[in-house]
Formats: C-alpha cells, sequence, structure tokens
C-alpha cells in the first residue's frame, strides 16, 4: 500500500490546495504508479480494479496540462457508458473547482443531438463522451481536435467490448499525431495491446492487482 502525498507531486498550486480541501491526501497505488508519469508528459497504460481511483490519475493530468486562456478543446475522455462519462465529468469538476472559467462538456449518446452542437458551438476546454456520439460530432464537424493534446481511453476493454473499436478508431484519425494518450482498463486483453501499439508512443505500464 502505498502512502505518497499528492504534495510530492509537481501540480499546479491551485490543484494541490484543492486536493487537501476534498480530503484527498495520500495517492492511491495506480495513481502513484502513474501520475508522475502523465505529468511527465509520457504515454501510459494502467491498468487497475474499480475504485483504485483511475479518474483522478487521469484527472488531475490533464488539468495539470490544460491552458485555461486557450478556449479550445484540448482534452478528450472516451467511456463507454453515458453513467460513466456523466461521472467522469464529475469528478473532473470536483478537481477542477480551484481553477475558474473551466468549460467541461459531455456529448454522450442517448442525448439530443441538437442542443449538443449549441454547446460545441458556445466552446470547451475538455471534453468527456461516448464514443459513437463524439466520432458523429467529428464526422460532421461540429466537434474539431486540432488543438487536442490529451486523448484518454477510460475502461478501453469494456469500449471494445461494446463494439466502439471502429468509432475509436475515426476518433484518433481526426487527433492530431502529436498528443499524450493515456489508456485505462480493468483487464489488458489482446485487443488492447493491439490497440495500444497502433495509438500510442512508448507507452509506460503501471499495473496494480489489489485496490487500495
Ligand atoms: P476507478 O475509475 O478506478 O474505478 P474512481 O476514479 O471512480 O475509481 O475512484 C473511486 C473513488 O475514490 C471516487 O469516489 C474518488 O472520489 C475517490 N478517490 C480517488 N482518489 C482518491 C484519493 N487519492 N484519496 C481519496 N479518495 C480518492
Ligand atoms: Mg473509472
Amino acid at each position: 500500500m502505498s502512502q505518497t502525498a499528492f504534495s510530492t507531486l509537481n501540480l499546479k498550486p491551485e490543484l494541490l490546495s484543492n486536493l487537501s480541501s476534498l480530503g484527498y491526501e495520500a495517492m492511491t497505488p495506480i495513481q502513484a504508479q502513474s501520475l508522475p508519469y502523465i505529468l511527465a508528459g509520457k504515454d501510459v497504460i494502467a491498468q487497475g480494479k474499480t475504485g483504485s481511483g483511475k479518474t483522478a490519475a487521469f484527472g488531475l493530468g490533464l488539468l495539470d496540462h490544460l491552458n485555461v486562456k486557450r478556449f479550445r478543446v484540448q482534452s478528450l475522455v472516451l467511456c463507454p457508458t453515458r453513467e460513466l462519462a456523466d461521472q467522469v465529468a464529475k469528478e473532473i469538476r470536483k478537481l477542477a473547482r480551484a481553477i475558474h472559467n473551466i468549460k467541461v462538456l459531455t456529448l454522450c449518446g442517448g442525448m439530443p443531438f441538437g442542443p449538443q452542437i449549441g454547446s460545441l458551438e458556445h466552446g470547451a476546454h475538455i471534453i468527456v463522451g461516448t464514443p459513437g456520439r463524439v466520432e458523429e460530432h467529428v464526422r460532421k464537424g461540429n466537434l474539431n481536435l486540432d488543438d487536442l493534446n490529451m486523448l484518454i481511453l477510460d475502461e478501453a476493454d469494456r469500449m471494445l467490448e461494446m463494439g466502439f473499436q471502429d468509432a475509436l478508431d475515426e476518433i484518433i484519425d481526426a487527433a492530431p499525431e502529436r498528443r499524450q494518450t493515456l489508456l485505462f482498463s480493468a483487464t489488458y486483453p489482446k485487443q488492447i495491446e493491439s490497440i495500444a501499439k497502433r495509438i500510442m508512443y512508448k507507452p509506460v505500464m503501471a499495473k496494480v492487482e489489489s485496490t487500495h
């Protein structure tokens, strides 16, 4: 069990002070294993069970890299379901509380399409969504990924099981090649290994067997 404090990381001071007001002091093992690499800009594959704190691992990484003054989509988080995307967006907003004017937008299937176009026209820094709907917005020209510098696949194994491979490929094709890619998964089947080989650059593996 790791007891490394978040304060050992070189995080933006406003993120650090917000973490202590949230009562997050020690990193969970998956956070301790992945965050130093994520903050260093490396591609990371992180494997850990449900409840191990994966959201804050990538959430802190993307918030630390974000330039709030640049009102463009800089990070994209893809999740298998609307429920998971909503949870991730909620956690990112919580972690971002001390940073003013951050816009996090969710784009999920099963929700009306038109209002999402309106929201995209208003702009966002961070998009959290499901692959099918995000791909549709990219294909129709509603979502421009030219300024994307961080792509996160959350629960990648479930996204593949649900048949999102083609949508993922289309989104990745539309994203800049120079970017940081993070892949989170509970399991690491062959299919994940092969997608990682295609879309990641020298990924670091962070693996934790037990929950914290
Ligand atoms: P996972 O995605 O690995 O299933 P989550 O990211 O949803 O797990 O985290 C599970 C719970 O743990 C969340 O309620 C989150 O707020 C909490 N949590 C995450 N990291 C920490 C931490 N370092 N200290 C305290 N609570 C944490
Ligand atoms: Mg999760």
